[in-house]
Formats: structure tokens, sequence, C-alpha cells
């Protein structure tokens, strides 16, 4: 065999060796931050984030930050993604999920590799349109997604077993929780604009919702009404 033909090995998204490194880089860096849900990790490791950011940002698409996509928008920062996935899972495989923000779509698709159905509300066109032009792309044919004002869930389709919610909300919609099947759990980030913000996870147990804190984080607010 001719040394010329020698190729550096491809992986299934197009990216060079480079690439590769970098993606486990960043699964090395959660794994230190102590995401420790091994399910989690993996699809993380499977979803190309650089199809999902701008080509003219997608060498930075694996650094643990969370970056612009238009609109005033942004893609979650992968430790999120990552605490918001480990803390929907941390009761058991849910099947049906409800997201509130698609965005880029990144979030949707993580949770794509590991629940049977995803269901995700985006407010602007756009951004949605881009959205599911990713989910074709990488034949993710378990998203099924709508152009609506997410803080009125998707109630055709309820009950949820999960619902992530991936934009500061004021307050946990009343519709959220009503969409919320017994055992279920919801995520999401809570506090008012320009505030500090916490991640409220609800359990419901018995009959009863639980909440608990999961801590400080950042996010583009709850906006009311569609856009474009
Ligand atoms: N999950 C996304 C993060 C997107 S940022 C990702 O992985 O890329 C939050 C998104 O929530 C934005 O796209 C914003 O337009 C959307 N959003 C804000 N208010 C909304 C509302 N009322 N209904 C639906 N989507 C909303």
């Amino acid at each position: 065999m001719s040394g010329l033909t020698l190729r550096h090995p491809v992986d299934e998204a197009g990216l060079g060796l480079t690439g590769q490194r970098v993606r486990e880089r960043l699964i090395a860096r959660l794994l230190a931050e102590g995401v420790a849900d091994a399910r989690v990790l993996e699809a993380i490791r499977r979803v190309p984030r650089h199809l999902f950011v701008d080509e003219a940002i997608s060498g930075r698409a694996y650094e643990d930050t969370a970056l612009p996509i238009g609109n005033g928008q942004t893609i979650s920062q992968p430790l999120i993604v990552a605490r918001m996935t480990e803390a929907v899972l941390a009761a058991g495989r849910p099947s049906r999920v409800l997201e509130i923000g698609t965005g880029s779509g990144y979030q949707a698709a993580v949770l794509a590799g590991l629940v049977d159905q995803v269901f995700t509300v985006e407010r602007i066109g756009p951004l949605l349109r881009q959205a599911r032009r990713r989910f074709r792309q990488l034949g993710l044919d378990n998203v099924r997604s709508r152009h609506d004002d997410g803080r009125a869930g998707w109630p055709e389709e309820a009950p949820f077993d999960a619902v992530v919610v991936t934009a500061a909300a004021r307050h946990v919609e009343p519709a959220w929780l009503a969409q919320l099947a017994a055992d279920g759990v919801l995520v999401a980030p809570v506090g008012e604009p320009g505030a500090s913000q916490r991640l409220v996870r609800i359990r419901r147990e018995a009959g009863e919702d639980r909440q608990d804190d999961l801590g400080a984080v950042v996010f583009v607010p709850i906006l009311p009404g569609v856009g474009e």
C-alpha cells in the first residue's frame, strides 16, 4: 500500500482528528465538572455541536460556553445542557419530553438520543426553521417541533414525563405543571429578567410536587407571544 493514500481518520460528522480530540476534551471537562451519568456523556459525545452554530464560530463549538445563534439568542453551555439532561433522567428514563425554547435545536438533539419522543416549542420562526433542518440532516425523526408561545406548553400532546425549559421564566407556568405526568419531572431556570436565576427542579411523586434548587444559571428570558 502506498503511503500517499494515508488519510486522517474522519468521524461520521466529517470532522478530522482535531475535531474528535476537541470533542473528547469537552467530555473530559464535563466529567471533571461532576457530570456522572454515562448516558448523558455519551449523548453529548454523539451530537455534533458544530452543526448547531454558524459556520463562522463553529471552531468554538466544543468549548464549554454558550454561543450566539442569532436573533439575540444563544445555544446553551454544554455543562448546563448536561446538568438539565441529568436532572430529567435522575428519576428513570422519561418517554415523552417537552422542551420550551428550541433555539438551535441542540438540547433537543441531545434529549432525542435518550428518550422516545421530544416535543419542542420555539417562538422565533427563523430559529425554528434552522433547527428543523438540523433535525432532518441528523435523521432525528423522534423530534417534533411547533412554532408557538411555549408558555402554553403543548396541550394536545400532554402528558409529558419531563418538561425542560431552556429560557428563564419569572415563574413556573401553570400549563407546564398541568401537562406534567404523574411521576413527571420539570426543570426550569427561574428568575426575574436581569436578576439572578436558579435552576429549579420539580418532581411529582405520589400526587405531590417537590421542588429542589440545582444552582445558579444564566439564561435568556422567556418572551411573550410568537415572533415572525
Ligand atoms: N435549547 C436551546 C437554547 C435556546 S435559548 C438550545 O439548545 O440551543 C432559549 C430559546 O427560548 C430562544 O430560542 C428563545 O427564542 C426561546 N423562547 C423564549 N421565549 C419563548 C416562548 N415564550 N416560547 C417558546 N420559545 C421561547
